[in-house]
């Protein structure tokens, strides 16, 4: 049976665009937090259903450790049942950090003087593809700071130019966009331009925290912001990523407004958004931050679990903002994109230019600085599938999250084979001997999954030609 979005719509939020957060609050106060009831959800969401408000509000409610290792154990059932072990793979390339808002938390904000602005030039973008490229990357997500000079002509300029970088042993398949809300207009061109998943974080859904929190700029107008995404729709931009920066307000809260929110395009638009990000908050240059929020490493796996039971159909996205340590639990409780191989420091992946890390040359602090050969390294011996498969959105198959969940077979048919394509050309272009042989044994462990002899046959076909030399097949 094919998922049909409306057939999940819930009926009693229709149409409520808005955050009601006395509701959200009314809800975490009144959840039925009870054994019972707890298993009753975890249940639910394992069944393939999505869940309500309400009974999202009695996961985050629950205090009980017995329950609450139910509720991980549900998590990590989920992700093996439903997405297996692939875990699709991008990079963040920051574009520029000019910018005119004032977000206390960020290393960017206007008002740090510290803070060295460049924006890349058309010269320095090709160079930093490039090096992206030549480390194996296929997959990027352009960010940007709020400044009149990233507007919706310059993001779309930046996103061609990365399309026609091609070096030697590839190129960039996927550009997604990480910048502030654009117009309808904007998203039109942008969208022209050929982007994948264009993410805006919410940051908190909280209008009182957040009004503390952007204290002057265009961001700092929370329904504006809110709304970005509603216009991308408008501008036929279906695929979004929504977000929330965990530490600024009540971690509960936000994840019930990041439930809300996807509540929301569901009953608007019939699809919901592509992709959940969850960044926890780092130390930046010259930035405080309030303790009183701060998200310890328990509730943040908690939270993670959570969200992948609320919403089991949609991406969750990890950065490297967190630590190695962190992000092999995490991986493990549903999280389906990682980057790796981060460096945020502007035209920090070319050689020419790089330079110590430095905070006052970044946004923040990352936790995981491994480069990408490593994190693949560790990814194949955890039997996780490292994929750098771009098949869906080129195919103009929308909606891949939906169709992995729902579409019987999926997986099988296309995720895992594209994944293991996708790494054969990534052994072949840029592993070392031990990887190769290491990578290779897993593709003859996920081959053994995929059953259907004939899938099997079309498979080991273009896996040939990908040993020959042939790149970029898909299916
Ligand atoms: N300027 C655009 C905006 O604010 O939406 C896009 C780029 S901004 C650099 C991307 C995201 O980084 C923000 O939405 C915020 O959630 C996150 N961020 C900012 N400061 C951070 C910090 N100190 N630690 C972790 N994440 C942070
Ligand atoms: Fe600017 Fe974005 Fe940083 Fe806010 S989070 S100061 S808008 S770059």
């Amino acid at each position: 049976m094919i998922y049909k979005p409306q057939e999940y719509r819930i009926k009693d939020e229709r149409m409520k665009p808005f955050i009601d957060e006395s509701e959200i609050w009314e809800m975490l106060e009144e959840a039925d937090a009870s054994k019972e009831n707890v298993r009753r959800i975890i249940k639910k969401s394992l069944d393939k259903n999505r869940l309500s408000l309400q009974e999202t509000a009695a996961l985050l409610k629950t205090e009980d450790p017995e329950l609450i290792e139910e509720i991980k154990e549900g998590a990590r059932t989920l992700k093996e049942r439903v997405y297996g072990d692939r875990i699709v793979i991008f990079a963040p390339l920051y574009i520029g950090n000019k910018c005119t808002n004032n977000c206390t938390y960020c290393g960017f904000r206007a008002s740090n003087k510290k803070q060295k602005r460049t924006t890349l030039s058309h010269d320095q973008i090709i160079s930093d593809v490039k090096a992206l490229e030549d480390n194996g990357q296929k997959r990027l997500i352009l960010v940007y700071g709020e400044h009149p000079m990233y507007d919706a002509d310059f993001i779309a300029d930046s996103v061609k130019t990365v399309y026609k970088v091609k070096s030697g042993n590839g190129e960039i398949r996927r550009v997604n966009i990480n910048a502030a809300p654009l117009d309808i207009e904007g998203y039109k061109k942008v969208k022209e331009a050929g982007i994948g998943t264009y993410q805006i974080f919410q940051e908190t859904y909280n209008r009182e925290a957040y009004s503390r929190y952007h204290i002057s700029g265009k961001k700092a107008d929370f329904d504006w912001r809110l709304t970005g995404l509603d216009r991308a729709q408008e501008a036929l931009i279906d695929d979004v990523g929504i977000g929330a920066l965990f530490g600024l307000f009540d971690w509960k809260f936000d994840v019930m407004g990041l439930v809300r929110h996807v509540n929301h395009f569901e009953a608007c638009y019939n699809v919901g958004p592509h992709t959940i990000s969850f960044p926890r908050i780092k130390a930046a240059s010259d930035s405080t931050i309030d303790p009183k929020f701060e998200v310890s490493d328990g509730d943040f796996i908690r939270l993670v679990a959570i969200l992948r039971l609320a919403v089991p159909y949609t991406g969750l996205i990890l950065t490297a903002r967190e630590t190695q340590e962190i992000r092999e639990e995490v991986i493990r409780l549903g999280v389906s994109q990682i980057d790796a191989g981060t460096n945020i420091q502007l035209g920090g992946y070319s050689e020419e230019s790089r330079e110590e890390q430095k905070l006052d040359h970044e946004q923040f602090e990352i936790g995981d600085t491994r480069s990408l050969g490593e994190v693949i390294d560790e990814l194949l011996d955890k039997q996780y599938l490292p994929s750098f498969c771009t098949a869906c959105y080129r195919k103009g198959r929308t909606g891949e999250h939906f169709m992995e969940f729902s579409v019987p077979g999926f997986i099988k048919r296309y995720c895992t084979q594209n994944a293991i394509l996708t790494l054969a050309e990534y052994l072949e272009d840029y592993g070392t001997p031990e990887m190769k042989e290491k990578g290779y044994k897993l593709i003859e462990l996920k081959k053994k999954e995929l059953k259907d002899t004939q899938k099997v046959e079309q498979l080991e076909e273009r896996l040939e030609l990908v040993k020959k030399g042939e790149r970029d097949l898909y299916f």
